[in-house]
């Protein structure tokens, strides 16, 4: 194992976007890439916007992804723990290391003396007001009130926070490994707050302490925590630890399918498309949605959409397999530029994965939902179809809902097409083909096709007047697999009983 060790934290606050498993699984490509450590890490010091169940579902959804952490929460290591909310003593020992060197202040201003400031600043024309270098002078804080008053408030319980004093006029610096040199004015950064009045650390105390004791060497995550950088790399310099801290990659934002502004939650019910991995239910309907798994889609496909989401091998290749992936992926061919969510790509992987997918594994995925709807079939049977619908499937539920044919009677017929192609003087033309497949033999496809067509040639009958009606009579539609295979499947009892009854029904529609 390298000493590389990257880290999805992830903050339970609702189920994971779709955004959410493609930074888990750059993570993962680029441990595995380097040999090293890929570990989760459940950042939830947030407990007004904890929601109960996202953490499983965050777990979950790495399972069925097969993006699974070699470390971390679930799973345990040398870090533990590894959900934030446990660690609460680690963060108060390093705000406080803050505090004693100068790095943090205590400020105890009440949430509606706060308030009142912005308001007064607003009415003052300033509507962005930053408790700053600069403000932080009017505010009531250990920087301004006497040590002994600062004494006082600590020793009877009053309320208070620690924020990071950002120091007036510095310029912060780091390299991105995607996006090259980022740098920040410090006169422009916040006084952001470290520790909050319940105890709990901020997301950014909580995030560096944790990378460095979890000796996390490259951090990568989403575009949206590029301007919170600045502040970071303060805190790592406040620390000590800023020759040593870890490696930086933004990725990329995913944008809507027509490319303008960021693909949201609401684009999922918006396009007719799953936006998370899995299905969320929530209290109210509205808020309840399908995920990738519950469309159809396999995991394998998922994963290699969401690999070419900001990310490309400079190659022709499309299709590769997580070990491929994990083979070829470099963070320097991740784009800076937005992805386009490609709904018709995903669909276009699905379809190559279930091509190529074993008809017995396809089988047993598609089980549950065959009994669901009531059929009772062996595992083979399953396979058989499995064998006969995938080519043409999109997802996998298709496997069944297109096959209804091929596990119970025609639902419905293609009245239309029946119509304009049966003459009734033809039955008997039909009848002998029936008669045909009572003594074919062996009973394949390569056998059939034989026989029909030598039974064509003999009654000067041209394809066209035999082979879509045939089709309609076993499937109901014009659509579907090769007729001899529909046949070979069905097998020759079921398939000469319902040629005759649908030759039978076709006499009703054009007597
Ligand atoms: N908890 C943050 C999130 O929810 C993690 C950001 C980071 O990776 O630093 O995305």
């Amino acid at each position: 194992m390298s000493n590389i060790r990257v880290r999805f934290a992830p903050s339970p606050t609702g189920p994971l976007h779709i955004g959410g498993v493609r930074t888990a699984l750059y993570n993962y490509l680029f441990a595995k890439k380097h040999g090293g450590t890929f570990l989760l890490r459940i950042e939830d010091t947030d407990q007004g916007r904890y929601v109960p169940g996202a953490e499983d579902y965050i777990i979950e959804s790495l399972k069925w992804c097969g993006i699974l952490p070699d470390e971390g929460q679930g799973i345990g290591g040398p870090f533990a723990p590894y959900r934030q909310s446990e660690r609460k003593e680690i963060y108060q020992k390093h705000a406080l290391e803050l505090v004693s060197n100068g790095s943090a202040y205590y400020a105890f201003d009440t949430p509606d003396e706060l308030d009142a400031k912005r308001q007064s600043e607003a009415a003052a024309g300033n509507h962005n007001f930053k408790y700053d270098h600069i403000s932080r002078r009017a505010m009531k804080n250990a920087l301004t009130l006497p040590a002994h008053e600062v004494q006082h408030r600590l020793a009877t319980g009053e309320d208070y926070v620690i924020r990071l004093k950002v120091p007036e006029n510095e310029t912060v610096m780091f390299t991105d490994l995607i996006r090259g040199e980022v740098s920040f004015q410090t006169g422009e950064l916040d006084d952001k707050v470290l520790m909050k009045s319940d105890g709990m650390p901020t997301y950014h105390l909580a995030n560096i302490v944790d990378d460095h004791l979890m000796k996390i060497t490259h951090v990568i995550r989403g575009e949206e925590w590029l301007p919170s950088t600045g502040h970071h790399v303060l805190l790592y310099r406040a620390f000590g630890w800023e020759a040593i801290m870890p490696k930086f990659s933004h990725l990329p934002l995913i944008l809507k399918p027509d490319g303008k502004g960021k693909l949201s939650k609401r684009d999922g019910a918006k396009f007719g498309m799953p936006v998370f991995p899995l299905a969320w239910k929530a209290e109210s309907e509205e808020d309840s949605f399908d995920g990738f798994r519950e469309f159809g889609f396999l995991p394998q496909a998922v994963i290699n959409f969401l690999a070419f989401l900001g990310w490309n091998p400079g190659t022709e290749q499309e299709i590769f397999s997580l070990a491929e992936l994990c083979e070829a992926f470099s963070l320097e061919k991740i784009s800076k530029g937005g992805a386009r969510f490609d709904y018709d790509k995903a669909k276009w992987y699905n379809q190559q994965y279930l091509h190529a997918a074993a008809d017995s594994d396809l089988a047993a995925q598609i089980k549950p939902l065959a009994e669901a709807k009531g059929y009772q079939v062996s595992d083979e049977y399953l396979a058989k179809v499995c064998h006969l619908m995938k080519g043409r499937a999109t997802f996998l539920s298709d496997l069944v809902v297109q096959a209804s044919y091929l596990f119970g009677d025609v639902q419905s017929f293609d009245n239309e097409n029946i119509v304009k192609r049966w003459k009734p003087e033809s039955h008997p033309n039909f009848e002998a083909l029936a008669v045909l497949m009572e003594s074919t033999e062996p009973f394949d496809a390569p056998t059939l096709e034989e026989r029909v067509k030598n039974l064509m040639t003999e009654r000067s009958l041209k394809p066209g007047e035999v082979m879509p009606l045939l089709r309609i009579a076993l499937a109901g539609t014009m659509q579907g697999p090769g007729v001899y295979e529909m046949m070979v499947v069905l097998g020759r009892q079921r398939t000469v009983a319902r040629l005759r009854r649908a030759f039978d029904y076709f006499d009703t529609l054009n007597p």
